[in-house]
């Protein structure tokens, strides 16, 4: 083990689906990725540890999955030494959040049994088309029912809620999370089109402890070519706005996370980076650790 972590979420990646450095991008928001380890970003997910049991579960299996995996399991160790890697909850079927399952796979880790905690429609696309499907008659990953506002107990510590949120529902419906643990709650919405179509947040934020929440963009300005009707995030810009009343201690609390290579964010020194801290909001970072 690690550390004294006892129960808590662990921040493993920060990044957009694609990660930073982005393929095929030679701007300078890639520039200096590509050559320094130490500006990568991996792609957004959560770790859920819970010391006692030595027991983990992963939110989303990214493209990074590997690094990710490796990063929870130096958490997760039995009295009796083996690890215990309990589970993957997927939030919907854009690349970034569930093609890193291929890791189960019989040509890598031939993994046996692992629960895949899933919403109908991704249960579907995961059961009906290869090389996912494979993995379901090999028993690589035992696909686990999820229903909406439906709270799956991990323990008698913890206990994780998905709830539908609007996002471009194209191949599977879209979840985000809470993640209950004896004191406190975390919530994780990795991505969402608009804060409008979603009445919920305020409640769901009210509640939250820890709040992590889609920063794929700071301003719509990112794009350049490609038009926001194709891709559409609340802009950071539009998220400081929106949540601009909230109390001091509830935004000491609040983090962007999921941000794209584009994001001037991703740099600690710039103005817009600055412009969140300076809001009173924060810009989540890997191997951050909220207790619950
Ligand atoms: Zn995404
Ligand atoms: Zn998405």
């Amino acid at each position: 083990m690690q550390n004294n972590l006892e129960f808590g979420v662990i921040v493993l990646g920060i990044a957009q689906d694609g990660g930073v450095p982005h393929a095929g991008c030679a701007r300078s928001c890639c520039e200096g990725a590509w050559e320094h380890e130490a500006l990568r970003r991996k792609s957004a997910c959560l770790g859920i540890v819970d010391s006692l049991s030595g027991q983990g579960w992963m939110i989303d299996a990214t493209p990074d999955f590997k690094w990710q995996h490796h990063h929870l399991s130096k958490y997760l160790c039995k009295n009796d030494g083996k690890q215990a890697f309990e589970g993957i909850f997927l939030t919907h079927g854009h690349v970034g959040h569930y093609t890193g399952l291929l890791h189960l796979e019989k040509a890598v880790m031939n993994a046996n049994e692992i629960p895949v905690y899933t919403m109908p429609r991704m249960n579907r696309f995961l059961t009906e088309h290869l090389p996912w499907k494979s993995m379901v008659e090999r028993k690589n990953i035992v696909l686990k029912p999820m229903q909406n506002e439906v709270s799956i107990v991990l323990n008698s510590r913890i206990h994780v809620t998905p709830f539908l949120v609007p996002h471009r529902d194209e191949f599977t419906e879209t979840v985000g999370f809470m993640i209950q643990g004896l004191q406190k709650k975390t919530l994780y919405i990795p991505d969402i089109d608009s804060w409008d179509h979603f009445a919920t947040i305020d409640q769901l934020v009210g509640e939250a402890d820890q709040i992590l929440v889609d920063g794929t963009f700071f301003s719509a300005k990112e794009l350049g070519r490609r038009d926001m009707c194709q891709v559409p995030h609340p802009t950071i810009e539009t998220s400081l706005e929106r949540f601009s009343s909230l109390p001091a201690s509830k935004k000491a609390n609040f983090y962007f996370i999921h941000l794209n290579h584009t994001n001037p964010c991703l740099n600690p020194q710039s103005d817009e980076y600055h412009r969140v801290i300076n809001s009173g909001f924060k810009i989540a970072q890997e191997g951050q650790i909220y207790p619950i």
